[in-house]
């Protein structure tokens, strides 16, 4: 068996979860979509008498699959089902945008904090190939980012990013800024790890959480018509599903208050970059309320 279930709520601890669907692996509605997203990788005997079942918290109101493959398959999903080539080509060879939106990601976080770039500690949590490392480098920050696997890790170093192996054993090292982009959906336990994030901020630190929106999804889910796709519940992966709601009370748990939602973000409304422009700058305005209520790329501070 590659895998393991979770029946409790992560966030709030509550036994008390509603069925949203549940589907067997095979079933050729989700099987179809495995098959064609990890191009034929999958080996379907792994899957089989497991299911694809999102459940909801009566509780909290947090959505999550409770089959989660264990370390040894989250390790074949993430080294040999996802292409580890092709995920690496798509950073380098990415559009302007990708690098423009970190510039302006990494260019806030001095004017958050108000100090200079040279005085200000940042860690990557989830860097991959660290690309967003790299970036904040440039800029004259003291930067070190953690990954699990081994081939970004080594990829990173080779481009003189510091790896942090362990973020447990990082002794008294504590970080003025911790970057989470699209992480939080994807771990086992998020609320744990969440808090041994924030035991890495300094006292006046910011961390900033970034997950898909999974607003809506539990509609979607009910609707006839509705088939896997990749979004905030993608099988396999997105194993957790965060709403605004959800991850503030997730942030909450672990001491985390909202700051002011900045209004210069690296990523517009949709996730589009923006140029500087008169339009833009009013679309941002309405998206910084747009994210301190409904968006799921919040920024926090320790309360
Ligand atoms: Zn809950």
């Amino acid at each position: 068996m590659m895998f393991e279930y979770r029946s409790i709520c992560d966030i709030c601890g509550s036994e008390q979860a509603e069925i949203l669907l549940s589907l067997h692996f095979t079933d050729p509605l989700v099987w179809n979509f495995l098959a064609n997203y990890y191009e034929n990788k999958i080996d379907r005997q792994v899957l089989i008498d497991t299911k694809y079942e999102l459940v909801k918290c009566r509780q909290c109101g947090f959505i999550w699959q409770p089959y989660i493959l264990n370390s040894e398959g989250m390790d074949m999903l993430y080294n040999q089902w996802i292409s580890a080539e092709q995920s690496k080509i798509k950073k380098q060879e990415a559009d302007i945008a990708l690098y423009s939106g970190y510039a302006r990601q990494v260019e806030l976080i001095a004017y958050l904090l108000k100090k200079k770039p040279s005085n200000i500690d940042i860690l990557d949590f989830g860097m991959g190939w660290g690309y967003w490392c790299m970036m904040a480098k440039a800029f004259g920050y003291k930067v070190a980012g953690a990954e699990i696997s081994l081939e970004r890790i080594a990829y990173a170093q080779n481009n003189g990013v510091e790896v942090i192996e362990d973020i447990t054993q990082v002794g008294e090292r504590r970080f003025d800024f911790i970057n989470a982009e699209q992480v939080f959906e994807h771990i086992n336990q998020p609320l744990y790890t969440l808090n041994i994030l924030v035991g890495l901020l300094k006292k006046d630190g910011i961390i900033r959480l970034s997950v898909p929106n999974g607003q809506g999804i539990e509609s979607a889910v009910k609707k006839v018509k509705w088939r896997p796709i990749h979004d905030a519940v993608h099988p396999l992966e997105h194993i957790n599903c965060f709403t605004n709601k959800t991850l503030m009370r997730m942030a909450g748990l672990a001491g985390l208050v909202p700051i002011q939602q900045p209004h210069m973000l690296g990523q517009g409304l949709l996730g589009k970059s923006y140029n500087r422009n008169l339009k833009s700058w009013v679309t941002s305005l309405g998206g910084k309320y747009y994210r301190r209520y409904w968006g799921t790329t919040l920024y926090f501070q320790r309360s």
